[in-house]
């Protein structure tokens, strides 16, 4: 008996943490102290295609400094793990370099081609099989780095954009001809 009051007990106390969990708010602050007033309000806007699955999306992934949790869902199964079909919930910060990369070269709003997003470790391994480059710890497996490029922009350009933000890692792989952000340390 007291073996199946503890198990009732255990089961109400992960439904209650059930319960807190996705009752709790989704919504995560964006860094503001660099906004002017006038850009608090502002929709802050993504075009995004997939190379992989040719599916493209356009949406407003925060409003002020507020990410929108269904934009959010949404990217997240845009950048699933093409392979597996695996979703992970990527880290916002990464949309918000997205954003600033097409201001800072130019392009407010234009196209990014995303080359990759999540990652499973497994198709990392597999990756790190055949290809050279693919880090054994990528922040891929993480869902906090993405890979691209932005039609019509020289990948070079965008990579010095890229560093120029300071916002965390950067790559580049002009054989394939894309870059890679992610929100770790800052370097290059
Ligand atoms: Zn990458």
């Amino acid at each position: 008996m007291q073996a199946a009051r503890k198990i009732s007990l255990w089961v109400a106390g992960a439904m209650l943490f059930l319960i807190s969990s996705s009752g709790a708010p989704t919504q995560s602050r964006a860094v503001t102290s660099q906004l002017s007033v006038s850009q608090e309000s502002q929709d802050h806007r993504l075009l995004l295609y997939n190379t992989h699955t040719a599916e493209r999306i356009e949406l407003v992934y925060r409003q002020g400094d507020q990410y929108v949790p269904g934009a959010l869902a949404k990217l997240d199964y845009f950048l699933r793990d093409h392979r597996t079909g695996d979703v992970r919930h990527f880290d916002p910060r990464l949309y918000d370099i997205l954003s600033d990369l097409t201001s800072s070269i130019g392009n407010p709003g234009g196209e990014i081609d995303i080359t990759c997003g999540y990652r499973t470790s497994s198709t990392n391994e597999s990756l790190r099989a055949h290809t050279t480059g693919v880090a054994k710890n990528s922040l891929h497996i993480q869902a906090e780095a993405i890979d691209l490029r932005m039609p019509g922009i020289d990948t070079l350009k965008l990579r010095q954009a890229a560093l120029a933000l300071r916002r965390g890692g950067v790559g580049y792989y002009p054989r394939s001809d894309f870059i890679h952000v992610d929100v770790g340390r800052v370097r290059q």
